[in-house]
């Protein structure tokens, strides 16, 4: 059977290694071979100018890059991928090299914050117009899409609410005008959600997060339709943001995992989640697969599962966080997400910690919110260690007696 019509748990082992490597090895070799070398000097020059396939120099390809990149292709169900030494390397060369002076990009207030900055800061000194709208209105989006828009860039769901966005009627929207669509699928990962076949033309992925998902490299993943794909290429291979085969080989590496991973951390996210809802010091939980969640029904509609991020705020408010946090047993306190071991932090300290509390205001984060990115460990001590953290937090009457 072909490889691009496996199923996902094959493709994450197979993808890129259908082939034994030289001398038969069965794991791809982590090449660091900065240059490659050629007997035949008519065979060298047919691979430099991309007339044979063959790698020349690192910062263009590299074989072990190759198989992650592949990976995430047949996930994805693109046409072709390719990688960055980061997940802002993913996101900043896609921006920079489909945009430019004149050009009009379209996207939300809620945004990866890093992303945020390059609409705020940085795009419009080389005169990109941007325009950010209000995440969940659907409407306005696509208002502002029907002005002429070059390139709408969406992200869904969002940090840290959790917030959705429906994926297929905009992109039908920015189609109509000719804008190119881009996904951040780094929340859902291929096995929640596949933008592309929502009418997305490329998505990309901090691959830092859930493809790797052993918090131990960093890297940045793009894929879709070849040609776009080969304009952000031919960017990066001068912006010289490139993926080294290290940590290329330890994201190809946590890729075999990810259906099994993916799997189990959605089903432990279901229930801790439903667990957080009900009980009575918990004051809010953003989570898509509960169904007071306002994004649920697009949820059920786009993707498989819902993922593992959820965000909860308690009723005694931000003093109790600090009591609260501490006292789990199986979480690291610390930035980042989607790790085998459970991560978490309050967004005013780590995603959001450049904002005012009034813009946090603005996106719906409260000031005691807490990320919760859910791990492999057994559901049921996850819910324990919750448990008697949250014994240890005032009563909530008591918190409104004091306020
Ligand atoms: C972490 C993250 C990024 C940035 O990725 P890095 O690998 O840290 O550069 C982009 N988008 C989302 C949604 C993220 O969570």
């Amino acid at each position: 059977m072909d490889i691009q019509h496996a199923q996902k748990g094959t493709a994450s082992v197979w993808a890129g290694e259908t082939e034994p490597f030289a001398d038969g090895a069965t794991t791809p070799p982590i090449v660091n071979s900065v240059t490659y070398a050629y007997h035949d000097l008519d065979e060298w020059h047919a691979v430099a100018t991309g007339r044979a396939d063959g790698h020349i120099y690192s910062r263009n390809t590299n074989p072990t890059v190759r198989v992650l990149e592949e990976k995430i292709r047949v996930l994805e169900g693109a046409e072709a991928a390719t990688s960055f030494s980061t997940g802002m390397g993913a996101i900043s060369n896609t921006l920079f090299a489909l945009l430019g002076p004149g050009k009009r990009v379209v996207s939300l207030n809620d945004t990866y914050g890093g992303t945020s900055r390059l609409f705020l800061d940085f795009l419009p000194g080389y005169q990109v117009n941007v325009t950010l709208c209000e995440t969940t209105n659907h409407e306005q989006i696509e208002a502002e899409v029907a002005k002429g828009c070059d390139l709408l860039y969406l992200e869904t769901p969002t940090n840290p609410t959790l917030k959705i966005v429906d994926i297929q009627r905009l992109a039908a929207a920015a189609h109509r005008v000719g804008a190119v669509v881009v996904v951040d699928n780094t929340f859902a990962t291929p096995i929640n959600q596949n933008p592309l076949r929502l009418g997305a033309d490329l998505v990309l992925h901090s691959a830092t997060k859930f493809l790797c998902g052993h918090s131990d490299a960093m890297g940045g993943v793009l894929c879709g339709k070849k040609e776009l794909v080969e304009r952000v290429f031919r960017f990066r291979e001068i912006n010289g943001a490139s993926l080294q085969a290290e940590p290329a080989y330890l994201i190809a590496r946590g890729m075999k995992t990810l259906e099994l991973r993916i799997e189990r951390q959605n089903a432990s996210a279901m229930r801790i989640a439903r667990y957080l809802n009900d009980h009575p010091k918990v004051e809010t939980v953003f989570f898509p697969g509960l169904e007071t969640h306002p994004g649920h029904a697009i949820a059920c509609a786009q993707m498989t599962g819902f993922g593992s991020m959820m965000s909860f705020s308690l009723k005694a408010g931000y003093d109790a966080v600090k009591q609260f946090l501490p006292a789990l047993r199986f979480v690291h306190l610390a930035a980042s997400l989607g790790s085998v071991s459970t991560l978490a932090g309050p967004p005013r300290t780590t995603s959001h910690v450049e904002l005012t509390s009034e813009q946090r205001a603005q996106l719906g984060i409260p000031e005691g919110l807490i990320r919760y990115s859910v791990g492999i460990e057994n559901v049921d001590d996850l819910i324990a260690d919750l448990e008697q953290a949250l014994a240890i937090v005032p009563e909530p009457a008591d918190a409104l007696l004091t306020a």
